[in-house]
């Protein structure tokens, strides 16, 4: 069986599981298909047709996306939505888009983000526990670079993102707090030449896991993650206005309470295993 068929193997099963017809392992399918770049090769990902749709419809043919930025809320899922109600009705209002959409196992953060930027089920690309090597499958990076586009990862120094996805052409920015990394993101934005952006924000999960998943900490956090998104789409309607553009929700897992005073994840629990991605597309301004 070839790699990519034991990937579509491994997701099929989670998507049946966890009955959505969606995969976080659809982003990377979904992102090159906006943007007409060959997904990378062991991609078992596939568009979301609604995405697609939309795109088709916006920008009269497929493959016109030119600037996309991905908004990485860690442990931001399900679970999180049900609670969090008012935040993610701020999202999806700002988005338009939501797929439901099953993780895959371990569901810890290096698993399942090596799942969403290279297509592929974790016994395809190589993590397979929490651990932070870098990823030697092809990824939605390699693909982006490959076709010539400039690629940037915003993210917190040491984290899974900033590790797994080095020694490629991407220019890596890694900060001591999320605040860098964002500032550092709106930065790119509006002075730079981008093609694509990934902000990764990782306190709503360093918070739940001290604290539980609904403390008054995490209450901030999630309503920062809430501002934050919304806050790129302002920007990218005012500084990528003449591109057409799409801005990703993209959560890697959610959690649940282990105590009454830690949060966790890592188990095929629903709390942790389902997570919504939320599409935002717009058209070039004519
Ligand atoms: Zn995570």
């Amino acid at each position: 069986m070839s790699d990519t068929a034991r990937s579509r193997e491994v997701l099929d099963g989670f998507r049946r599981q966890y009955n959505t017809p969606y995969s976080t392992a659809d982003l990377t399918a979904t992102v090159c298909a906006l943007c007409g770049v060959e997904a990378p090769s062991e991609c078992a990902g596939i568009p979301i047709p609604a995405v697609i749709d939309q795109a088709d419809k916006l920008m009269d043919g497929t493959g016109k996306t030119e600037k996309v930025l991905l908004f990485c809320a860690d442990a931001l899922g399900q679970h999180q939505k049900n609670h969090y109600t008012e935040e993610f009705e701020r999202i999806e209002k700002c988005a338009g888009l939501a797929f439901l959409s099953a993780t895959v196992m371990p569901s810890v953060t290096p698993v399942c983000y090596g799942t969403i930027f290279s297509g592929a089920a974790p016994c395809v690309h190589g993590i397979t526990k929490y651990e932070k090597p870098v990823l030697e499958v092809d990824t939605l990076f390699d693909a982006f670079a490959r076709t010539g586009k400039n690629v940037a990862i915003c993210a917190i120094n040491e984290c899974s993102i900033d590790k797994i996805f080095r020694n490629r052409k991407v220019d890596y920015y890694s900060f001591r707090s999320d605040e860098g990394s964002f500032d550092c993101a709106m930065d790119l934005l509006k002075n730079k030449d981008y093609d694509l952006i990934v902000c990764y924000m990782t306190n709503y999960d360093h918070t739940m896991h001290k604290t539980g998943t609904f403390s008054p900490e995490c209450d901030i956090e999630a309503r920062k993650a809430a501002d934050r998104f919304t806050a790129f789409a302002k920007e990218m309607d005012n500084s990528w206005k003449q591109f057409n553009r799409a801005l990703v929700f993209v959560p890697d897992h959610g959690g649940h309470n282990a105590d009454e005073r830690h949060g966790m994840h890592g188990t095929d629990l629903p709390e942790d295993m389902l997570v919504y991605h939320f599409y935002r597309i717009c058209e070039a301004e004519k």
